[in-house]
């Protein structure tokens, strides 16, 4: 009988989609809703005309007349899921990282970037199927900043901003191991002057914030040009982001404004120091927790398939691909990488930067400073779109209540995508980007999980468990 629910369900959805007349009128009806604000509706009404939300709210919304009516009654619906830190110029293996693992003899880096460059369909997929409608591309090419418009044209697409090139102090021959022949997307940052102008050039592009990769304190010239990246960051009217890792140069990075920090404070407990400065300069913290859990997990996959849980089906190609081939690899590693002791100073990281990383996420949201939910997507072993649900379920073994994990992998996400005003809440006259669950997220956020449907402004994109 729920099969045949489904089924029916599913069919009302794809007649929904190919009509794809703008003026109807679709009535999701008798869910419980999380807004994405932390209000929860009981038997509540969406009436969705086009991409938009007419109108949101419980039983005594006036349905239009004419309306096409689904019954989701038992079913939850929330905002669609937003990733806060990916990379669309790496693919969840080494074949992108081969500042890691040199495998270039096997993997030509320009043809591979050109691929990411070109084809940016599986990946879209792969987020659209695991409910995430909205990603931040926190460090890439200078495509990563086009892409923010082709995406939005695309209603198959999840919506994208992006920061485009890194700017780092660390040496360029180090640096190159990320850029191609032709582009770069690790940037050295060489002078003031340089800062300054670079700053100019990605803000007039259209990028969604600056990122910075290291805050090397004792590297005075560096440290100058960097209060130079900032000061200009400001006069563009654009926002620093940074990835900071240890408490010292976290602070350092938000004297100097930051308006987001990519990962946790890892080093140590964050203090009242850290605290007030990030409250006075309202930033977004993203914890990152899984993606050295991941970096381990694909470093043993080298030596062992890694049996990866993709219920949905919802990975891209060329991850499952890895998973099926990583141990074809073990032979072909470069003669100085040695994985043994690889594995073991991951099996460390992660047992002694985890216990301190999910402390601070817990102290920095006790504390009142915004979270959202942020992977590092495209890193060796954080796959793009599905990774989502470990760094929410890492978050709720840290304390946080599943009803507040909602909010920063919503409305929390927008705001550090700048996008507030379009998504991110379910709200009268925002985009209708939303999912459907099977279990309550509110009661544990392995619920996400349970996702039947996924809706991106008014089309059904992706149906699951018919
Ligand atoms: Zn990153």
């Amino acid at each position: 009988m729920k099969k045949l629910f489904y089924f029916l369900l599913c069919l009302v959805f794809i007649c929904g989609c190919t009509q794809n007349k703008p003026t109807d009128v679709l009535v999701l009806k008798n869910a419980t809703i999380y807004n994405g604000k932390g209000d929860v509706i009981k038997n509540g009404i969406i009436i969705i005309q086009g991409s938009t939300i007419l109108e949101i709210g419980d039983k005594t919304v006036t349905i239009p007349k004419g309306a096409e009516i689904i019954d989701i009654t038992g079913q939850f619906v929330t905002p669609g899921l937003i990733d806060a830190h990916i990379h669309f110029a790496q693919t969840g293996f080494f074949d992108a990282r081969p500042n890691v693992v040199d495998l270039r003899d096997y993997f030509d880096f320009d043809e591979l970037q050109d691929d990411l460059k070109n084809n940016p369909q599986s990946y879209y997929d792969a987020y659209l199927r695991s409910g995430v409608t909205g990603v931040y591309d926190v460090g890439g090419f200078l495509w990563s900043i086009t892409r923010q418009e082709e995406a939005e044209n695309n209603e198959n697409a999840p919506h994208v901003a992006a920061s485009g090139p890194l700017l780092s102090g660390v040496d360029q021959n180090r640096l190159d191991y990320f850029n191609t022949s032709d582009a770069k997307q690790m940037v050295y940052l060489s002078s003031p002057e340089m800062g300054r102008e670079t700053v100019r050039q990605y803000s007039n592009l259209g990028s969604t914030g600056i990122k910075i990769w290291g805050v090397m304190l004792k590297d005075s010239s560096f440290m100058k040009s960097l209060r130079a990246v900032a000061d200009e960051t400001h006069n563009q009217n654009n926002k620093l982001i940074v990835h900071a890792t240890s408490l010292d140069q976290a602070k350092e990075a938000l004297r100097l404004g930051a308006k987001i920090l990519v990962h946790s404070v890892e080093d140590k407990e964050v203090d009242e120091e850290f605290i007030q400065l990030a409250l006075k300069n309202d930033i977004i913290y993203l914890p990152t927790i899984t993606v050295t859990r991941g970096y381990l997990e694909a470093f043993k996959s080298f030596k062992e398939k890694w049996d990866f849980d993709d219920a949905h089906n919802a990975m891209d190609v060329r991850a499952k691909t890895f998973l099926e081939t990583s141990t074809d690899y073990l032979d072909k590693l470069p003669v100085d990488f040695n994985l043994e002791e690889r594995i073991k100073r991951f099996e460390n990281y992660v047992s002694q930067d985890e216990p301190i990383i999910l402390q601070n996420l817990k102290k920095v949201h006790d504390a009142g400073i915004k979270v959202a939910v942020a992977t590092d997507a495209g890193n060796p072993g954080t796959f793009h779109g599905v990774s989502i649900y470990y760094e929410m379920e890492m978050m709720q073994k840290a304390g946080i209540e599943p009803k507040e994990i909602i909010v920063m992998a919503t409305q929390n996400g927008a705001i550090a995508m700048d996008r507030a005003d379009d998504f991110g809440t379910l709200e009268k006259g925002k985009f209708a980007n939303l999912i459907i669950l099977e279990k309550d997220p509110a009661i544990d956020i392995t619920n996400f999980r349970s996702i039947t449907h996924v809706m991106r402004t008014g089309v059904m994109n992706s149906i699951y468990n018919e």
